[in-house]
């Protein structure tokens, strides 16, 4: 087992030689299965206690999963279409968490075809629909929790406050439904480590309030939001592991704990590679235009999480911008990047740590076509 909790880099002589041997046409996402493998462990040694159950939506790719899947991850899905994919690689459905907190009841209704066993709530009306299609669906509970310090909060969106969690228990009592776990989700790129402290007290909470009401909770869910070293230094893995296992010690061994990460699990195995189709001065301002952008995987760079873009240029740093290649003015990835100057037309931009939420995220608006998944 590989215990060291810094990830491998990325070498760019690996890209390199790709482009070498194969040339290039359009942006694509090259990915490391070694890295992603070495991720796999990472995760599992600093929590031994915890299964990783790999968010979909960070990278469909059917050869990430399948990679991940050999190496003992398992999945968490919020659609028809991601479960589909685990189904058709032979993934036990027991196996699959429908993590999306409000689905379709149609939706519902197929993965419950499909033996799906646990589905998370957030609200009563959820529970509600959940049961109607599936009466003894194993329900798990989400919490609202502070996602202070995250890239990315998702605790405006989902998650019960106080007063709703004790209408949500009393109903499952109620309804004699099978609520029984907890979840949280800290935010994406979390780099503040407290947050994990503060939800899993609070799960520990509200395992009690289920106890109380004749429920049997027996699944804690960490959710995801582990991060990877973008701009500035961001806690290891080591470091959120040894906060997790030290407050999982007020959970007794019955139960199951599982864990949903994404980002950390693809993000630094993938290098999106893409070039410059134009290069013009607007009021002495550089401006490059690439044949990747908002549109094209490229989504999260406006978002000033610091991602680092290499290129071969050695010229002297100048503040550049950086635009995608669609006709639409919300295509500007960076407005200042430091770019050598001498950077011009075919030059390829290299943005590390790229592996998740880019070709994820990608459309074809315009016509410029979804940058394929390489792997290596
Ligand atoms: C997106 C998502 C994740 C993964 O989040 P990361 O920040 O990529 O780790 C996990 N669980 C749920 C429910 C999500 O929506």
């Amino acid at each position: 087992m590989l215990t060291e909790s810094r990830a491998p880099q990325f070498d760019l002589n690996n890209v390199h030689k790709h482009l070498e041997l194969k040339g290039y046409e359009d942006p694509f996402l090259l990915v490391d299965t070694d890295i992603l493998r070495h991720n796999a462990s990472r995760f599992m040694a600093a929590m031994p206690r915890v299964q990783p159950h790999f968010a979909v939506k960070s990278n469909p790719d059917n050869r990430v999963l399948s990679c991940l899947n050999d190496e003992g991850v398992k999945f968490e899905i919020a659609s028809k279409t991601e479960l589909d994919a685990l189904l058709s690689m032979d993934i036990a459905a027991k196996d699959i968490f429908y993590s999306n907190p409000v689905k379709s009841r149609r939706y519902l209704q197929h993965a419950a075809d499909m033996g799906i066993e646990w589905y998370v709530i957030d609200s009563a009306e959820e529970l509600e629909k959940v049961i109607a299609v599936k009466p003894d669906a194993k329900l798990y509970l989400r919490i609202y929790t502070t996602n202070e310090g995250s890239g990315y909060a998702l605790s405006s969106k989902f998650g019960a406050h106080s007063k709703d969690i004790d209408c949500i228990v009393k109903l499952a009592a109620e309804r004699q439904a099978d609520l029984a776990g907890v979840t949280f989700h800290v935010g994406s790129q979390c780099t503040n480590v407290n947050n994990w402290r503060v939800g899993i007290q609070a799960a520990r909470k509200v395992f009690d309030q289920m106890i109380a009401a004749g429920l049997k909770p027996r699944l804690l869910n960490l959710g995801g939001g582990y991060p990877v070293e973008l701009g500035e230094p961001v806690p290891s893995i080591n470091e959120i592991g040894a906060v997790i296992n030290h407050e999982l010690a007020a959970f007794p061994d019955s139960v199951e704990i599982i864990a949903e990460p994404g980002r950390f699990m693809v993000a630094d195995a993938g290098y999106f590679v893409s070039q410059v189709v134009g290069k013009t001065f607007r009021e002495g301002k550089p401006w490059l235009y690439i044949d990747a952008g908002f549109y094209g995987g490229l989504i999260e760079l406006k978002d000033g999480l610091g991602y680092q873009m290499l290129t071969d240029k050695t010229g002297d740093l100048v503040s550049t911008t950086v635009a995608g290649p669609t006709c639409d003015s919300i295509d500007v990835c960076v407005e200042s990047q430091a770019l050598p100057c001498d950077i011009d037309e075919h030059d390829f931009l290299y943005i590390k740590n790229a592996g998740a939420y880019s070709s994820a995220c990608a459309s074809e608006f315009n016509g410029f076509p979804i940058p394929g998944v390489v792997i290596i």
